[in-house]
């Protein structure tokens, strides 16, 4: 007999992101899944969205890691609350690993958790946490062809950052096949240009995480009254 393994793995991740997404919901809580490529800038982009975050939302921090709480560490100095999963080796953060991080939360202090997850283009994409929206990650150092090699990952993103355009003259990314590729393979998503160095495009990011949660909010409102009649 033959035992699909991938098949009762997904299963039981499946069964978990269900609960975890109801937990979520009912806290109120707005979940943004970062990803993008090792060194693309992801906690460097949390360190620098987070004091335009803080006076409006109180915002909760989940890092994925295959080993270290680097990052959780970095996160946490800035007064925020910050969990850290160490996968111990495994490529991509599933719904068990986040039960065990919910757990450690305080969930009805939160307004937003955004989880920073695993540094890989490829089966972060496969692994629905529960979030609401999905914002990939790009620097100019990587390529623009990573659109194009790894459509999974920005095809279901709500929002594609582009990072690190400072170093656009530096470097041979093709500005404009990445525009091209992008809208072909995801015309819905929000393009956004920053540097997490210099801060450039980080007060628009910060726009577009905002609009996010007042967007789940109104749609956590309407189905509140649905169920009211
Ligand atoms: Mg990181
Ligand atoms: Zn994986």
């Amino acid at each position: 007999m033959k035992i699909d393994i991938n098949q009762r793995i997904l299963s039981a991740h499946e069964a978990k992101t269900a609960q975890n997404k109801q937990l979520l919901a009912a806290k109120r809580i707005v979940t943004i899944n970062l990803m993008g490529s090792p060194g693309a800038g992801k906690t460097s982009l949390l360190e620098g969205v987070m004091a335009l975050l803080r006076p409006d939302l109180r915002v909760a921090v989940i890092e994925g890691d295959l080993f270290t709480s680097k990052d959780a560490k970095r996160v946490a100095a800035l007064g925020i609350p910050a969990v850290q999963i160490n996968t111990r080796g495994a490529c991509h953060l599933d719904g068990n690993m986040m039960e065990g991080a919910l757990d450690q939360l305080a969930l009805d202090e939160i307004d937003l958790l955004i989880i920073e997850n695993i540094g890989n283009l490829v089966c972060p994409a496969e692994f629905d946490l529960g979030e609401d929206f999905r914002l990939c990650l790009l620097s100019v150092t990587e390529g623009e062809d990573k659109i194009t090699k790894y459509p999974l990952m920005f095809k279901d993103a709500d929002a594609v950052v582009l990072n690190k355009v400072d170093l656009l003259p530096y470097v041979d990314f093709g500005l404009k096949q990445f525009y091209q590729d992008l809208t072909l393979l995801n015309p819905q998503a929000t393009i956004l240009e920053v540097s997490c160095r210099t801060a450039a495009g980080l007060a628009e990011l910060a726009e577009w995480i905002k609009q996010c949660v007042t967007a789940k909010r109104q749609e956590l409102a309407r189905t509140a009254m649905q169920e009211k009649g």
